[in-house]
């Protein structure tokens, strides 16, 4: 095994880095001490300024996915940059939420999956930090989300009364329309447990940077429809989700306090090896601005 849960000791840099969270913007009262931080990236603006705060004792850089108003559709969210906002405020390991519809009969409204495997459907999006700028790097990514990661995450959620779901295959459409009933019984034909549409590139691009990721799946519906059912509506998606962000707070603060207090994940080596054709974010003192500007890709935009 590679470490254990909650290892390390308190207290040292790796502890005081802060942890990544992408979510929904509901999640924004969770933090306490609240500080936003404008990041700006060779990909452009994030979504919306990262905030800094606390969160069961950690240190959290909270970033909504969707921008706070919501502005920024799936297929439109700018990942490259929040990824690299992420890594330039000191992250080396991310926690991403999300909704999904359930692919598979047993997971009721409510679960949470934290799934081990990914089958990427995406299309479009700019989904590599290694465009065009020097050398290409293939990162390894047969394993995408983090082990450590997600054995405090089901550690954690253990404690919870929920109905956790240890591991599973999350299908990532591009959306923002959702599946047809073909679509849904071909995901599930290939394996899928969950589909949504924000999982990739976030997890793939947290590779690219050598942070660790870890997804927690909320399921808000059954998707087209596993059973011949009604199939999801974007209202049905967002009252479910409403109706479960207290224990998804809670949930997510248990989760953050459990994560590795050491950087002794694989996650952070995925680079190793490689000659990358610029200088990665968050490395040395803080002085985000201009660390990023300097040595960075030249991205088209
Ligand atoms: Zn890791």
């Amino acid at each position: 095994m590679d470490g254990g849960v909650g290892t390390g000791t308190p207290g040292t840099t790796e502890d005081r880095r802060p942890i990544g969270v992408i979510g929904g913007s509901g999640l924004y009262e969770l933090l306490a001490s609240p500080a936003p931080v404008d990041v700006t990236t060779p990909f452009g603006t994030p979504s919306e300024a990262p905030v800094l705060g606390e969160l069961g004792g950690r240190q959290v850089a909270f970033l909504p996915r969707h921008g706070a108003d919501h502005r920024f559709p799936p297929h439109r969210v700018p990942y490259r940059a929040n990824l690299w906002a992420l890594r330039a405020l000191g992250v080396r390991q991310v926690v991403t939420v999300g909704a999904v519809g359930a692919l598979v009969p047993d997971l009721a409204r409510g679960a949470v999956v934290v799934p081990d495997q990914i089958i990427d459907l995406t299309s479009g999006r700019e989904h590599t930090v290694f465009d065009g700028v020097g050398t290409v790097v293939h990162v390894p990514f047969a394993d995408p989300y983090c082990p450590r990661g997600r054995a405090a995450a089901l550690s954690a959620l253990g404690g919870r009364a929920l109905d956790v779901r240890d591991g599973g295959t999350l299908v990532v459409i591009n959306g923002p329309r959702f599946s047809t009933r073909a679509e849904s019984r071909r995901n599930v034909a290939a394996g899928g447990t969950v589909v949504g549409m924000t999982g990739m590139p976030e997890a793939a691009l947290a590779r690219e940077l050598a942070m660790c990721c870890t997804n927690l799946a909320l399921v808000t519906d059954a998707d087209a429809g596993v059973d011949g059912g009604e199939s999801v509506t974007h209202a049905a998606v967002l009252e479910e989700f409403a109706r479960h962000l207290a224990v998804l707070r809670a949930s997510l603060t248990d989760v953050v306090t459990a994560l590795p207090h050491d950087g002794g994940c694989g996650c952070r080596h995925a680079l190793d090896g490689f000659e990358l054709p610029f200088a990665l974010p968050g490395e040395g003192t803080p002085d985000v601005a201009a660390r990023v500007d300097g040595g960075a890709p030249r991205a088209g935009r």
